[in-house]
């Protein structure tokens, strides 16, 4: 052995973290053929799992771990990056992460011992948008990173660091790697016209999938966050920063969300600071913050922002940057520092490398922030979960805005609320001079007994669509929340509870996430100056997903307890299989509409042939009410009713007698055709996901076949989604037609229009077919000319009808409350008020007299305040106004959803209108002979 080998030994045995000699591992460029970066290429999945697996085997950095399927089927990897002699003690560390995230049976002195020993744990992530392509490529990149730098900092933070590196999703980046790199001649790659949505049902839509989870890479990705490693930091990338800029870097603007601790946001503020001072130092202008975007701290949904629900320091960046150089444009507000934008970028051409760098730069800032407070970030996330059990022991009031103004309002109404400010070098900042100085007696007002928080939230086992309640609780499951289910039957409050009841305690390390789930968001009125237009919410402004779903439930404001029995924590639950009830000489069974899953039921039944009624009236519906469904005696029904009843827990009964034919209509499955179009359309994804859950057979239908006609030889009902039919006086734009389109897309190419698609619309319904439109969709009806105006307008000075302008009535994605007939078959099983998922929706005025119109109304807005849940600038507009109707047209039918009934596949208190529309297109009078 020379000395110089030795040397070379002794060198890379004092670096401390293992060998990792490059001379062992295989760099990127060496695996895929081409560096990360380089211009017009991109890696598959393919070839990136290859490479994670070929640098794990190599490295004793890093650790794969399979973290579940794809909705398509492949593996979704995470990498795990930390020092050898970490990996040796993962679980040890893993355990406690888990241990001060969840806070319980935690002393202070514990808690601060295991935050000393511990290791920060860090989420970097990459790929959720698969056409964002810099995420996925920083991903490889930093991986290899992390395997191979043996830089002093780099030795550090793999010491004091665990890094998740997550994919976050798979199928997309084979899709659009591979649509890109089809072109031979590299200069001719584009990323243009990507021919369907990028995650199998949901494209862009799986960043707004966290809290409920219906997709397979979200479910997999909250285990890893939630109920596995409880990272404190969690840093999610994205593209496309502003134009004129790099990259938006945290922190957010306003409005943030109420329900969280504070301590979050300060993390936030911590981190952002850190990734822009390593920009500075590296000499890498052009990173903004707060106003440079939209993007706030309210909302909860994206893989980012349901991790402050959890205590979590959340992130995201976006950055600008594509395979294909690109020039950065002279925006002339984009060169004026300011606090959000203190280094300007000049315009530029840019290259695919240069975003790579930007982002391993960001993602260091990140992991050597996070070593250097690595102790104070474990205790902080362990005080988060104290802080939230402790809120849950005792009487806490949540901050909510509109509470407050009431009380200022009240104060008002007494004349309290005169300035007060006669200093003229008051520090009190903008609005402090108007803001009145109120009393002890107006701040005791705000600490009324009834606004309390709850202690907790019972959800009853004996409501009507347990099997939805079910589905609920399993939403919070997937996010770690702490649930309890009742032993025994018991009280409280003076209420009785059956046994097999939810109860969700708000002591728990995640009470902002479970508050969240069952209170309403109680947005700001947020305007960019008074009497000017909104400050649009980034993506919706309320959400309670309990709202959505129809969940009954009860708010408990004192402590409480009962025979709970605590579930252990990831544990699905099933609601509780019930035994098919014998028919005996009955004439078979009856089945209650008011369970979303009956549905599937129905659909098996069909499938198998077997006979399917329901009850319009009369006492054959037991207590379920219009709508029942009626199942004769028939050999082949009772395998799947007695699979149903146990596998949904459905209510169930014998039939004493059968029903008199009058009362029935027989079913038949139905042939549906849902619209799409090329590139996908997400709220047909999410219609399709629906669909297939309920195991409604379907086909998708472009607008080529839409428009060829003669639609009622192959279709029963038509379904079309917001977005599908444009309204009377839009132009749409030219289709973008990707070059080199392979020939089987070309059936796909097209849109709906007025002039072709309605006529061979208009043939299908006047030749007996269905139609549902939802939401933007109800146009049609004005195509059609039906007796409706939309509700949403005032005539100008000139006494011309215009829409209503957004500082007058504005409503983004809020929750409000409806009435409901329940007598029109399309609401059979549905409770006369439920909650409606608006979304800038259309609403209507029927402009005929009732008895002469073809329209009828289904749900309206009963009251001026229909608002539930988020925000409804000049709600009162609503009262008495339509959101659902029927129509008739010639033979056939048509159904305007005016709010989003099958919203993001959270809406589960409003697929029955869905599903009823459906099964209804089939439906006829029952012959005599039916009813046996
Ligand atoms: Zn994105």
């Amino acid at each position: 052995m020379t000395l110089r080998s030795l040397l070379v030994i002794s060198l890379v045995f004092f670096a401390g973290v293992g060998r990792a000699t490059s001379a062992s591992l295989t760099s990127p460029k060496e695996h895929f053929g081409f560096a990360i970066g380089d211009d017009y290429h991109l890696a598959t999945y393919t070839q990136t799992e290859a490479y994670f697996k070929k640098l794990a085997a190599q490295s004793d950095r890093l650790r794969l771990v399979d973290m579940g399927r794809t909705e398509e089927g492949r593996t979704q990897w995470m990498v795990i990056a930390t020092a050898p002699e970490n990996l040796k003690s993962l679980d040890r560390y893993k355990a406690i992460a888990q241990r001060l995230a969840r806070a319980e049976d935690l002393t202070p002195e514990q808690a601060h011992a295991l935050a000393a020993e511990g290791k920060a744990v860090v989420w970097l992530d990459g790929g959720l948008h698969a056409t964002e392509t810099v995420g996925t490529h920083q991903l490889i990149e930093t991986v290899w990173h992390l395997a191979n730098s043996t830089d002093a900092e780099m030795q550090r933070i793999l010491r004091d660091v665990i890094v998740l590196c997550v994919h976050a999703n798979p199928d997309g980046q084979e899709l659009v790697s591979n649509w890109y790199m089809r072109e031979s001649d590299p200069t001719q790659r584009s990323l243009n016209g990507v021919p369907r949505l990028y995650q199998k049902y949901i494209g862009h839509d799986n960043n707004r999938d966290f809290y409920m989870a219906a997709m397979k890479e979200s479910t997999n990705i909250n285990r890893q966050l939630y109920l596995e490693w409880f990272p404190q930091v969690v840093y999610n990338h994205h593209q496309s920063g502003p134009a004129g800029t790099v990259m938006f870097v945290p922190p957010f603007r306003d409005p943030f969300n109420y329900n969280f601790d504070p301590l979050v946001i300060v993390g936030v503020e911590t981190f952002g600071n850190a990734i822009q001072s390593r920009f500075l130092q590296e000499g890498k202008p052009g990173a903004t913050s707060r106003s440079g975007a939209n993007y706030s701290t309210w909302w909860n949904g994206g893989l980012r922002t349901t991790t402050y629900f959890h205590n979590m320091i959340g992130l995201l960046t976006e950055i600008i940057g594509s395979p294909n150089p690109i020039q950065i444009p002279f925006i002339a507000r984009r060169q004026q520092p300011s606090n959000d934008l203190t280094a300007p970028i000049a315009p530029q051409r840019w290259h695919y490398r240069q975003s790579i760098e930007y982002s391993l730069a960001a993602n260091r800032a990140v992991l050597d922030q996070a070593s250097r407070h690595r102790e104070v970030l474990l205790r902080n996330i362990y005080l988060m979960g104290r802080n939230s059990i402790a809120r849950g022991n005792r009487d806490s009031w949540t901050f909510r805005p509109g509470r407050l103004e009431q009380v200022v309002r009240g104060a008002a109404g007494e004349g309290k609320v005169a300035g007060e400010d006669d200093a003229s070098d008051s520090p009190d900042g903008p609005g402090g001079s108007g803001s009145p100085r109120l009393s002890q007696k107006h701040w005791d007002q705000f600490r009324k007994p009834e606004w309390r928080d709850p202690r907790g939230f019972i959800i009853p086992a004996d409501q009507a669509d347990f099997g939805t309640a079910v589905k609920f609780v399993n939403t919070l499951v997937k996010n770690g929340i702490a649930l309890h289910r009742a032993t025994a039957d018991f009280s409280v409050a003076g209420k009785r509870y059956p046994q097999g009841s939810y109860v969700v305690k708000t002591a728990q390390a995640f009470r902002p996430h479970v508050l969240d789930m069952f209170e309403p968001q109680d947005h700001p009125n947020d305007f960019r100056h008074e009497g000017g237009p909104p400050n649009k919410p980034y993506d919706v402004a309320g959400w309670t997903l309990a709202f959505q779903m129809g969940v009954a439930f009860d708010r408990i404001l004192e402590g409480f307890d009962g025979p709970f029995e605590r579930l252990p924590y990831g544990q699905l639950q099933t609601p509780p299989a019930r035994p098919l009830p014998a028919a005996g000489a009955a004439a078979g069974h009856l089945v209650t509409p008011r369970a979303n899953d009956s549905f599937i039921l129905v659909n098996r039944l069909l499938k198998a042939g077997v006979p399917v009624h329901r009850v319009r009236q009369g006492a054959a519906t037991a207590d379920f009410g219009p709508g029942t469904f009626y199942v004769p005696t028939h050999p082949a029904a009772r395998a799947i009713l007695e699979r149903a009843a146990a596998q949904f827990g459905l209510d169930v009964r014998p039939a004493v007698a059968a029903p008199a034919a009058a009362d029935l209509i027989t079913l038949a499955p139905a042939r549906i055709g849902l619209w799409d179009r090329y590139g996908g359309s997400m709220p047909s994804g999410w219609t399709r996901f629906i669909l297939e859950q309920f195991e409604f057979p379907f086909e998708v239908v472009f607008a080529p076949e839409i428009d060829a006609g003669k639609l009622r030889e192959k279709f029963d009902v038509l379904l079309f989604v917001t977005g599908a039919i444009p309204s009377q006086n839009t132009r749409p734009p030219p289709l973008n037609r990707p070059r080199n389109l392979p020939p089987e897309f070309e059936a796909q190419m097209g849109r709906i229009t007025g002039e072709q698609s309605v006529p061979a619309l208009k043939e299908f319904l006047q030749g007996g077919g269905t139609i549902v439109t939802i939401g933007s969709s109800t146009s049609l009806a004005y195509h059609l000319g039906l007796p409706i105006q939309s509700a949403l307008t005032e005539r100008n000075a000139e006494g011309r009808l215009r829409n209503l302008p957004d500082d007058k009535f504005y409503i983004p994605g809020s929750v409000l409350e409806a009435r409901l007939d329940p007598t029109e078959p399309v609401a059979w099983g549905m409770p006369e008020r439920a909650d409606f998922y608006f979304d800038r929706s259309p609403v209507f005025s029927l402009t005929a007299a009732p008895g002469a119109s073809p329209v009828k109304t289904v749900a309206w807005f009963e009251s001026e305040k229909p608002l539930r849940s988020g925000w409804a600038w000049g709600q009162k507009v609503l009262k008495e106004r339509t959101t659902v109707a029927t129509a008739n047209v010639g033979a056939g039918r048509l159904y305007l959803m005016g709010s989003e009934i099958a919203f993001r596949s959270q809406t589960h208190g409003t697929f029955k209108l869905l599903f009823n529309a459906v099964q209804l297109s089939t439906a006829s009078p029952a012959t005599a002979s039916a009813a046996r």
